[in-house]
């Protein structure tokens, strides 16, 4: 599986016609939260590094801080996984070309190999 699919939530956070936020984005974001916060050799007690596009995982804050800056400033570009909160690269997923910019991934581009 590509990354961007696995983690299409992360870019794909409002829905059609600007009615709210995309459901799927939500819990993601709840999940990316979690999954940071239980990493104790990356999480400061409290805080985790906040990965919004403001920030760029420059800042601690405090998980609800976190989930706010995300869902106003979105992620920072191409931040598909999260080492900066301890992950390591995803197990049968394809990261290849995560360095290219986000507007790639909306336009659907496929990379052959
Ligand atoms: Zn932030």
């Amino acid at each position: 599986m590509d990354i961007r699919s696995y983690r299409h939530w992360m870019y794909d956070r409002i829905l059609p016609n600007r009615a709210g936020f995309a459901p799927h984005f939500l819990e993601g974001v709840r999940e990316f939260v979690q999954f940071a916060y239980k990493q104790p050799q990356y999480a400061n007690g409290k805080e985790i590094w906040c990965p919004c596009s403001k920030d760029q995982n420059k800042k601690l804050m405090t998980l609800d801080h976190v989930v706010e800056h995300i869902s106003k400033y979105v992620f920072m570009i191409d931040y598909w996984y999260w080492t900066t909160h301890g992950e390591s690269k995803p197990v049968g997923v394809d990261v290849h070309g995560t360095s290219s910019s986000n507007s790639a991934f909306l336009s659907n581009e496929r990379h052959n190999t």
